[in-house]
């Protein structure tokens, strides 16, 4: 799998164009595989996608994290829509679906596809699972159920973990009960080393990050040469005179950045 990272950042650049993006600084997260799989839309993505080199009428299937303004925004989604050769599929969480605000007209172009926790999907040439991530959007009250990706093809399997604090007990669970071993694991890195930072219920910091990968390799749900990579960068929650590749290296992980590819 060819993991082409079109945004790295947190939620800072939501609402700016791509034109708009000042050098040096991280775009909204979001992540093609293969050409093919996109996971999450952000405001910066199409634009990027296309600075890149790619083409988004090769996109067959996009699937949400969250509807946070950081990884979803329906202009975008709709530019992907028109591009497509056939009906873009877009995956989300069935509770995700009233956050979307997506017309009748919309739906015309957009093949859409609520899950369920742990539901387990193919398309587009991938297997993915839906896991429940520990992140709220709206109210506490709110039906939508952010998630978790375990994303499978031709034989590797990746973790996408964005947005979200340490694992959900089902999340963990699942991972035990199905035996799943990672070629890849990618995590929310969003505070840095600002440990008591305010967002420390739904977002990592790096102590919580090396208790994570420990987990995961104490558990063997990891191959030998699994690739550990960081990502979902709040800028303020990390020193301005050391590299996110130097951080990270110390704890033998990859740092994504905007428009690095990374092959698992
Ligand atoms: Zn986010
Ligand atoms: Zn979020």
């Amino acid at each position: 799998m060819k993991l082409l990272f079109l945004g790295t950042g947190a939620a800072g650049n939501s609402k700016r164009s791509e034109a708009e993006i000042t050098e040096g600084s991280r775009r909204c997260a979001s992540l093609l595989i293969d050409d093919t799989i996109l996971v999450d839309v952000s405001r910066q993505s199409y634009d990027y996608l296309i600075k890149q080199g790619k083409d988004p009428s090769a996109v067959t299937d996009i699937f949400l994290s969250h509807a946070h303004g950081d990884h979803f925004n329906r202009e975008v989604l709709l530019s992907y829509a028109a591009a497509a050769k056939e009906k873009l599929r877009f995956w989300c969480h069935r509770g995700a679906v009233e956050h979307l605000n997506l017309t009748e007209e919309d739906l015309q172009v957009i093949d859409l596809h609520p899950l369920e926790i742990c539901d387990t999907v193919e398309t587009g040439g991938v297997t993915v699972t839906a896991l429940p991530a520990n992140h709220l959007v709206g109210s506490f009250t709110c039906a939508e159920k952010p998630l978790h990706y375990i994303i499978e093809k031709d034989g590797k399997k990746i973790y996408y973990g964005c947005d979200g604090g340490w694992y959900t007990a089902i999340e963990w669970e699942y991972l035990r009960a199905n035996k799943v071993v990672f070629d890849a694991v990618i995590l929310d890195a969003t505070v840095g080393d600002d440990a008591g930072n305010f967002r420390i219920a739904t977002h990592n910091n790096i102590a919580m990050i090396q208790i994570l990968t420990l987990a995961l390799r104490q558990n063997e749900m990891l191959t030998e040469n699994a690739l550990l990579i960081a990502t979902h960068f709040a800028a303020s929650c990390y020193p301005k005179d050391r590299s996110h590749d130097e951080i990270f290296a110390e704890l033998g992980m990859l740092a994504a950045a905007d428009g690095r590819i990374i092959e698992v």
